[in-house]
C-alpha cells in the first residue's frame, strides 16, 4: 500500500514539474508577443497566428498533463482554488503530496 502511495506521489511530482515548465513556456510565449510586429487592423500576421496556435497547444497540454495519477481527474482548477496547496485529489481523495 505504501509503495502504491509513493508511486502516485512520484507521478504527481513529475506531472507538476511538467505543468510548471509548460506554464513557463506559456509566459515566454506571451512575452514573445511583444516582439512580434503587428501588421495593423484586425489581421493576424502568420507569426502571430503561429504563436496563438502554440498558446492553445500549451494550454491543452497543461490540462492533459496535470491530472490525478489515480483517477485522471484534471487538477488544474483545484490547484488554483487551493492556493497551490493541493495535497489530496479533489475527486478521489488520494494523497498527492506528503504533508
Ligand atoms: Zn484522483
Amino acid at each position: 500500500m505504501l509503495a502504491i502511495m509513493n508511486t502516485i506521489q512520484e507521478k504527481y511530482k513529475k506531472r507538476k514539474a511538467l505543468y510548471f515548465s509548460l506554464m513557463a513556456a506559456l509566459f515566454g510565449l506571451i512575452f514573445a508577443f511583444r516582439f512580434v510586429p503587428h501588421p495593423g487592423g484586425n489581421e493576424l500576421s502568420p507569426v502571430e497566428f503561429l504563436l496563438i496556435a502554440c498558446l492553445i497547444g500549451i494550454v491543452m497540454a497543461m490540462y492533459a498533463v496535470f491530472r490525478c495519477p489515480q483517477c485522471n481527474a484534471s487538477l488544474v482548477p483545484g490547484f488554483f482554488s487551493s492556493w497551490r496547496k493541493l495535497h489530496v485529489c479533489p475527486k478521489c481523495g488520494v494523497q498527492l503530496t506528503e504533508k
